[in-house]
């Protein structure tokens, strides 16, 4: 697990390093341990090395370590953020663990979430996934219609609608890798310019969590570069 502390420090250090570049508070950009695939042993090393934010893909695996987690409940508690697809058979299960979700792209799956959120619960922290490459079958709300979305969810009261988040396609030249990140900062802002009172961003990965941050990023999503690559199938929900 020593691998796993390097690993983590040099995240911190990148994160650290651009907001220097940016003039950005480090605390002003949280990092998400994405731990898809990943073992319960290897979230809490990392949990023990200071990491509380943890994101999971697919509904079974995130429910399994969920469970395995729960008890006897950690110190200081873990977050988690389901940051995958949402079919509407698999609402409930997230509903009723999760603290985040960012892949809201319909209002069918934001009311099932609001509907079985648990009223003991704060509600469910959300993002909407913008797809911002235009391309058709791609995971996201059309810029054209995000705002409507974002009324939409806005009222529904076991929601709490905290901002934007994007996947876009990789790229390893700097500047291409700003361009969408830029976009769904002028979206959020615009958003917020309507009425809205969003604060977050979530977008940055592994390859560019730099761009991610010089463009306002405010929640990373890091699986790679801490834990190094991932079996090519993954694990399916
Ligand atoms: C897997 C995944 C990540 C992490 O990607 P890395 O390149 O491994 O850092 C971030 N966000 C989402 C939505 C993912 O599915």
């Amino acid at each position: 697990m020593a691998q796993l502390e390097t690993c983590w420090n040099e995240v911190h250090r990148r994160i650290d390093k651009t907001c220097r570049q940016a003039g950005r508070d480090p605390s002003s950009v949280r990092l998400i341990a994405v731990s898809k695939t990943r073992t319960v042993p290897e979230i809490t090393a990392l949990h023990a090395l200071g990491q509380q934010r943890f994101g999971e893909n697919y509904v079974q695996e995130f429910v399994a370590k969920w469970e395995a987690l729960a008890l006897p409940a950690l110190e200081p508690p873990l977050e988690w953020h389901f940051i995958g697809a949402l079919q509407r058979n698999k609402t409930r299960a997230v509903a009723e663990r999760a603290d985040w979700v960012h892949g809201i792209d319909r209002l069918n799956i934001a009311q099932r979430l609001s509907k079985q959120r648990p009223d003991s619960h704060p509600p469910l922290q959300v993002c909407l996934q913008v797809n911002l490459s235009g391309e058709p079958g791609k995971a996201g709300v059309a810029e054209a219609d995000l705002e409507p979305l974002a009324a939409a969810v806005a009222e529904l009261p076991g929601l709490r609608l905290r901002g934007l988040m994007t996947l876009p396609a990789p790229s390893t030249d700097p500047a291409e890798q700003r361009r969408p990140f830029r976009r769904l900062r002028e979206l959020h802002d615009r958003l917020n310019t309507r009425g809205h009172r969003l604060d977050t961003l979530s977008m940055g990965m592994s390859g560019d969590l730099e761009a991610a941050i010089l463009e306002g990023a405010t929640l990373v999503r890091v699986g790679t570069a801490l834990f190094g690559p991932r079996n090519a199938q993954g694990t399916q929900a």
